[in-house]
């Protein structure tokens, strides 16, 4: 279990449960970063009293100085403080919660430094995947997933030879517009597709889940962290969220990881990992469970998934590429500056139109990856 945590990304939904899963546990908080919600920030660091502090905004950086210059906090500002809260000393476990492609960096330089990574940031994986592994590897740093379809896997592989896992079967609720054809969804509003039917989760991955890019992102994260390729992982819809991702091994047995839809107990396994702790969180009742259905995905009505997973086939930088396009057009749904269906359209455009670099280095992939966001940005503003 570990002793003490940085929390990259505090403000956000996994960071407040995160703290709150450490609060519970009596893990120290020894870092905090967010991007320039400082009031909230605030009030995390006057009850936690980490040693340091990094905002990445700079403006904001300079408002948050002033505002805990009373106390004996440090506090960083922009990558060079989220890297500083990665790698500090203190910290045992570095738990990856920002979004998007900003959490590469600090994630490499803690595992520089053999902290665990607790990770919750999934463009970490599916951006540079085969260096992050590589690099885990070598320094003998332990990556422990947070998402609650990667938690199940790793559960369910806890204790197993390599060789017994024929595949594995990556659940998704299906969101909450699970079998509406693309026509219906013309005139979707962020509201609707931020309102998942089982998850309480942030703005981003939310309208992710509602066009299953979410479970397209975790299809390539799935193919890094287990070291399987596309053809022995199985995406199979689950409407409930019970079953939060099983594994089918060689004989035919397959085990399936289950528990109430709670962010917090595949939170509370990255930081206990390998111990476990009672939790605060509420137990699944057999006796009220009506049911579990299951389905196959159908690709027509979530082309982003066909497109994820078509990407993890082609490798290279393409998953970067669709990924990095992914992020700014949903930033620009949620802003209402451009259509529902869009998000698709700028991602699948973006891998036909920005190319794919094969093996490449870090600087290939964080230039792929800007390429991406400026061809969204271009082609696709109002
Ligand atoms: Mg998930």
């Amino acid at each position: 279990m570990v002793k003490s945590i940085s929390v990259l990304g505090c403000t956000g939904s996994i960071g407040r449960q995160t703290i709150a899963v450490a609060e519970h546990t009596g893990i120290k908080v020894a870092a905090l970063t967010a991007n320039r919600k400082i009031d909230m920030l605030e009030e995390q660091a006057r009850r936690l009293h980490p040693a340091f502090v990094a905002v990445y905004d700079e403006a904001a950086a300079r408002q948050f100085k002033i505002a805990v210059a009373d106390t004996d906090i440090r506090v960083g500002s922009g990558m060079e403080g989220i890297i500083e809260a990665a790698t500090l000393e203190e910290s045992d476990c570095v738990v990856t919660a920002v979004s998007g492609s900003v959490g590469l960096k600090p994630t490499l330089a803690a595992i520089d430094e053999k902290k665990r990574i607790a990770l919750a940031n999934k463009e970490t994986l599916v951006c540079a995947g085969e260096i992050v592994m590589a690099r885990a590897r070598e320094k003998g740093a332990e990556i422990v997933p947070v998402d609650s379809e990667h938690s199940a896997v790793f559960q369910c592989l806890m204790g197993r030879e390599k060789g017994e896992l024929k595949k594995i079967l990556l659940t998704g609720s299906g969101g909450p517009f699970r079998g509406k054809a693309r026509a219906e969804l013309e005139d979707v509003t962020p509201e609707q597709a931020v309102a998942h039917p089982n998850w309480n989760m942030g703005a981003k991955i939310s309208v992710d889940s509602a066009t299953m890019m979410n479970k397209g992102l975790e299809f390539i994260e799935a193919m890094h962290l287990f070291s399987v390729t596309p053809d022995d992982i199985q995406v199979v819809i689950h409407p409930q969220s019970v079953i939060h991702s099983m594994v089918e091994l060689v004989d035919g047995t397959v085990i399936a990881q289950m528990g109430v839809p709670d962010m917090g107990l595949p939170i509370q396994l990255a930081l206990t990992y390998p111990e476990r702790r009672p939790s605060m969180f509420s137990r699944l009742d057999f006796t009220r469970l009506k049911d579990l259905s299951f389905e196959a995905p159908d690709f027509e009505k979530t082309p982003c998934l066909k497109l994820a997973m078509d990407c993890a086939r082609i490798g290279g930088t393409a998953p970067c590429v669709m990924s990095a396009a992914n992020e700014v057009a949903v930033g620009m749904f949620l802003r209402r500056r451009l259509g529902y269906n869009r998000i698709y359209d700028a991602a699948a455009s973006a891998v036909e139109k920005v190319g794919v670099v094969k093996a490449p280095d870090l600087e290939t992939i964080l230039a792929a990856d800007a390429a991406a966001r400026t061809y969204v940005l271009e082609n696709f503003s109002k």
